[in-house]
């Protein structure tokens, strides 16, 4: 991959303790760059990954004074930190999330302040109006679906504002900034309990815990019929890299095309650890949009690339290491 960063530019990876952070971090430790910042609030034993290649800083960065230290010297800011979760997590702690503002309204200070070169936000799907998405049969969101606006309540609605104000900083202090609207990201090393695991990593801990305990049997939440679409990990670290790299400024679709149902997820998991299980619905469960997809029309059109890895090949791999985990733990 052909980068505009020199391998010797100081960079801030903000939320790498966290799973697409790790993931970021170890990509540029991989390709051999040499400043590397990674700052996350959890500590560090809390990290998925932690690369001792890197400068790893344990700091809360909703604190100006804290993102004016971690921005010093630096020449790109990669912004992944946020206090966020599956659909659990982002139903019942709507302030939470919308805290998450005072991250990027802070670092988009401090590194404007330090004359950062370009700056990356991790935007999200959940910017999309809930009117496009109320069928499991959905047309896939456009770039442009995000208005007339009605964002998913508190979290998306932060991510939207969030978007708004890295395009201010840009139009009004020159500050060159990059936003993709990741659609759901998994893969290993990410969460998969506690409350703020996704879909996929969920599935695969309940049909594993099920296998595990000899009680075959997994809740779904809701009907199952709700559809989505999942991009893996290596996809995700492609696709920020080639946005960061690309002349692109404007909020861009990051996200596999590949619709499923919650059930047809639960099948492929289920096939993959060759077993059947009886499925009791919960159709009181935190079930968010009806139907959500990534039309790619853009990023087709802007890098020439679309995530391609199959939802079933980065199960395979998900469930592998879920697994492992597991059972170390039994
Ligand atoms: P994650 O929760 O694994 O990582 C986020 C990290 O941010 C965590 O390690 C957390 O400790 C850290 N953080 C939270 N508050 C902080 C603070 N005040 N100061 C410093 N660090 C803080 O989540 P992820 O899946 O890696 O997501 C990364 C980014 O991508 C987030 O902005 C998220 O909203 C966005 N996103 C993720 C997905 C997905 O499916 N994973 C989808 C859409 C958008």
């Amino acid at each position: 991959m052909q980068s505009m960063i020199n391998k010797s530019s100081h960079i801030l990876i903000a939320g790498a303790g966290g799973f697409i952070g790790g993931w970021l971090t170890k990509y540029f430790v991989d390709q051999g760059y040499q400043k590397i910042r990674a700052v996350d609030i959890k500590s560090r034993s809390d990290w998925y990954q932690v690369h001792p290649q890197a400068e790893n800083l344990v700091y809360d960065l909703c604190g100006l004074e804290a993102c004016d230290r971690v921005t010093q010297g630096v020449d790109y800011v990669f912004n992944l930190a946020a206090d966020m979760g599956g659909m659990g997590f982002i139903e019942n702690n709507k302030a939470a999330c919308m805290l998450s503002i005072l991250i990027n309204t802070h670092l988009l200070m401090a590194a404007k302040k330090q004359g950062v070169k370009r700056y990356f936000y991790a935007s999200s799907a959940c910017v999309y109006a809930h009117d496009k998405q109320t069928d499991t049969n959905v047309t896939a969101l456009k770039e442009e679906d995000a208005y007339p606006a009605m964002a998913e309540d508190g979290y998306g609605w932060e991510k939207l504002f969030s978007e708004r104000m890295c395009r201010h900083f840009s139009e009004d202090f020159g500050l060159d900034v990059r936003v993709a609207r990741f659609h759901n990201v998994y893969g290993p090393k990410g969460t998969y309990d506690g409350g703020r695991e996704k879909a996929p990593a969920a599935m695969c801990r309940k049909i594993i815990q099920a296998m595990l305990s000899g009680k075959h049997e997994i809740d779904i939440w809701g009907d199952g019929e709700q559809t989505r679409s999942f991009m893996y990990i290596d996809d995700c670290v492609e696709g920020i890299i080639k946005i960061f790299n690309s002349n692109f400024d404007q909020p861009i679709n990051l996200g596999s095309s590949e619709l499923v149902s919650i059930n047809q997820l639960a099948s492929i998991v289920e096939d993959i650890a060759n077993v059947k299980l009886k499925r009791s619905y919960d159709l009181t469960a935190p079930q968010g949009v009806r139907g959500r997809n990534s039309n790619n029309d853009l990023i087709l059109s802007v890098l020439n690339w679309e995530p391609s890895i199959s939802l079933r090949k980065g199960l395979e791999k998900t469930y592998a290491w879920i697994s492992q985990e597991l059972e170390t733990k039994v």
